[in-house]
């Protein structure tokens, strides 16, 4: 989340502020921030340095909170530009996001992501034996060759590319991850960090999956495949708004471009 920009050079030197005459609100001594983009990144920016005491006017071209994360209203229904689903290891943000979302404005809802290749559909995250089923045979063996190649050389590199060939083999991370990635996060998969791929991947044991194609385990539901997360029940916007409410509750200005 990094193309909205704020006024660092005020944020750190409020004697420049002063020189320059910023419009500092009269109880707080702290310098006056403009954030540019009403999305994810300014909103949770914008809000933090409230909190923090600091005067905020956020500019917004759009029209409408949430960027790239945004609900829209489509024939009487909230529609959301994608799946949003909140995934993350860090306290900070998931306290954001509880400070914003109440539990009661939530649903917990069990995923179904597909991927359509070559005219078939593949679960998502992938199941290892239906996804070599769906491949053939051919690309298959090649798909387990590359496995097993990553396996006994992983790469070291701490990017993306390297992050998800090491755990699917290379032949698979092209088949499924590149091109997705490449056009979701605008960026190549070989300068991405492997953080975004730690965090939003399930890992697959390509063994233990053809092993229990063979000798399903009836009793257990393979924990890896099973997915579920929470949503906001108004569409992913709800958080945006949510957090708009409250920025505006505490004194931030918000102007539509
Ligand atoms: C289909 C899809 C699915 C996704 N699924 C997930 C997911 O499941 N989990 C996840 O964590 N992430 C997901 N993402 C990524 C997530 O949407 C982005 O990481 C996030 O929205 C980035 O936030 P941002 O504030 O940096 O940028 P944006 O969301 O792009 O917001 C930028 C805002 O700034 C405004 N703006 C830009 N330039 C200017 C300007 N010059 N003046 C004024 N306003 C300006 C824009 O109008 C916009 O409102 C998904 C993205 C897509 C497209």
């Amino acid at each position: 989340m990094s193309n909205n920009c704020t006024n660092n050079d005020s944020i750190s030197s409020q004697d420049t502020c002063k020189e320059n005459g910023c419009s500092n609100s009269p109880e707080s001594t702290k310098p006056a921030v403009a954030v540019i983009g009403a999305g994810p990144a300014g909103l949770a920016c914008a809000q933090t340095l409230l909190d923090l005491g600091y005067k905020v006017d956020i500019y917004e071209m759009s029209g409408s909170v949430g960027g790239m994360a945004r609900s829209c209203e489509i024939l009487g229904q909230t529609v959301d530009l994608g799946p949003h689903r909140f995934h993350t290891d860090e306290p900070l943000v998931k306290d954001f996001w509880a400070g914003n979302l109440d539990s009661s404005e939530t649903v917990h809802k069990e995923r179904l992501s597909r991927i359509l290749y070559k005219g078939k559909f593949f679960s998502y995250p992938l199941r290892g034996f239906e996804a070599l089923f769906q491949l053939g045979l051919l690309e298959s063996a090649r798909c387990v060759l590359s496995y097993a190649k990553s396996t006994l050389f992983p790469r070291k590199e701490p990017t993306f590319e390297a992050w998800v060939s090491n755990a699917f083999g290379h032949r698979l991370y092209e088949i499924f991850f590149k091109t997705y990635s490449e056009k979701l996060w605008g960026i190549k998969c070989s300068e991405l960090s492997d953080q975004f791929a730690r965090e939003r991947i399930r890992t697959l044991n390509l063994s233990k999956a053809v092993i229990r194609a063979f000798i399903p385990d009836r009793g257990k539901k393979e924990r890896t495949l099973v997915s579920t997360f929470i949503y906001p029940a108004k569409g992913a916007g709800q958080m945006w708004n949510n957090t708009l409410a409250r920025i505006m509750r505490s004194g931030g200005g918000v102007h539509w471009l």
